[in-house]
C-alpha cells in the first residue's frame, strides 16, 4: 500500500480511483487477537474482523502519525459502513472520500483522525461541527466528548445522517440544519468547533462562539483546489493560528463562506 503524506485529498479524489482498492485488501495484513476485545476472526460493530480492524487503523493511520489512544479506539468502534451507501460499501474502509448523495462526500478516515486528533478532545467537551454530511465525523466525535452539535446546509443530508445516528444508539448528538458559517449562537459557547468543508477564510461568527477560555477551532482555508488546515485557539481576545496539512474538501458554502 502506498501513502500521500503532503497533500492528502479528502474530498476531490472522487474522479480518479485509487486503482479499484476494496475493502478487501484490508484483510492479512497484521492479525491481532486482542483488537476491541474481539477473538481473533470475530466480526465486532465495525463488521469488520479483528484483523481486518487492526489493518486500517495500522496502515492508514497509525502509520501516518494517528498517536492519540482514545481518536484510534473511536475510529476502531464506529462502523464507518453504516454511513456510505450501498453502491460504495466495497470501499467503505477504502483510503479515499466516497460520494455520499447531492454532489457531497464523507471524508477520508485519515483526513477524520487528522481533524478529531487536532481538536484535543478530553471527554467533558461541547462540540460544534459544520458539515454533517454522512455522520460519520459527528459519530467519532460523540464517542470522544460530551455533546456534539452539528449542523448541515442540505436537510436530506442531514435527515439521514440523524436517521443513522440515532440507529446506532448515539445520545450526545444534535444534528440541525442551516448555514453552520454563522455559527449556532443561541447555543454557544463552544469548546471545540470542526469545519468539514473548505473555507475561502475564517468565519468570524466561528471565532466568537469559541470559548474563550482555551475554545479550538480546527477549519480548512484556502482556494477550492486546495485548503490548508488550520487550528485556531482562543485565550480570552487573543487567538493563536497554526498552519497544518495540506487537504482538498468540498466548499463550505454559506453567508461567511464561498456563494451557492
Ligand atoms: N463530516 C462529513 C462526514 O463525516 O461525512 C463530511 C462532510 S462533507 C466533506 C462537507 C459537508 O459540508 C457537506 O455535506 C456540505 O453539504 C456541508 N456544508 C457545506 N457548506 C455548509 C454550511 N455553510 N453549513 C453547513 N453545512 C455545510
Amino acid at each position: 500500500m502506498r501513502y500521500i503524506s503532503a497533500l492528502h485529498r479528502s474530498q476531490s479524489v472522487l474522479a480518479s480511483t485509487d486503482g479499484g482498492r476494496v475493502s478487501a485488501d484490508l484483510s492479512g495484513v497484521i492479525r491481532r487477537a486482542d483488537a476491541c476485545g474481539l477473538l481473533e476472526g470475530e466480526a465486532g460493530p465495525s463488521g469488520l474482523d479483528t484483523g481486518q480492524i487492526m489493518s486500517w487503523i495500522d496502515e492508514q493511520l497509525v502509520a501516518r502519525g494517528i498517536r492519540d489512544p482514545r481518536v484510534l479506539d473511536a475510529m476502531r468502534r464506529v462502523p464507518r459502513e453504516a454511513f456510505v451507501p450501498e453502491s460504495s460499501q466495497a470501499l467503505a474502509y477504502a483510503d479515499r472520500a466516497l460520494p455520499i448523495g447531492s454532489g457531497q462526500t464523507i471524508s477520508q478516515p485519515f483526513m477524520v483522525a487528522v481533524m478529531t486528533e487536532a481538536l484535543g478532545l478530553q471527554g467533558a467537551e461541547r462540540v460544534l461541527e459544520i458539515g454533517t454530511g454522512s455522520g460519520y465525523q459527528a459519530a467519532i466525535l460523540a464517542e470522544l466528548a460530551a455533546e456534539v452539535i452539528t449542523i448541515e446546509r442540505r436537510a436530506e443530508l442531514a435527515d439521514e445522517a440523524r436517521r443513522i445516528i440515532v440507529s446506532l444508539g448515539y445520545s450526545n448528538v444534535d444534528v440541525v440544519v442551516g448555514d453552520g458559517t454563522l455559527g449556532l449562537a443561541s447555543r454557544a459557547p463552544f469548546d471545540r468547533i470542526l469545519v468539514t468543508a473548505g473555507a475561502p477564510r475564517v468565519p468570524e461568527a466561528l471565532t466568537q462562539q469559541l470559548s474563550a477560555d482555551g475554545g479550538r477551532l480546527v477549519i480548512p482555508v484556502g482556494p477550492p483546489e486546495q485548503q490548508w488546515l488550520k487550528v485556531i485557539t482562543r485565550d480570552g481576545d487573543r487567538f493563536d493560528d497554526s498552519t497544518r496539512e495540506a487537504c482538498v474538501f468540498v466548499p463550505l458554502v454559506g453567508e461567511d463562506a464561498w456563494p451557492e
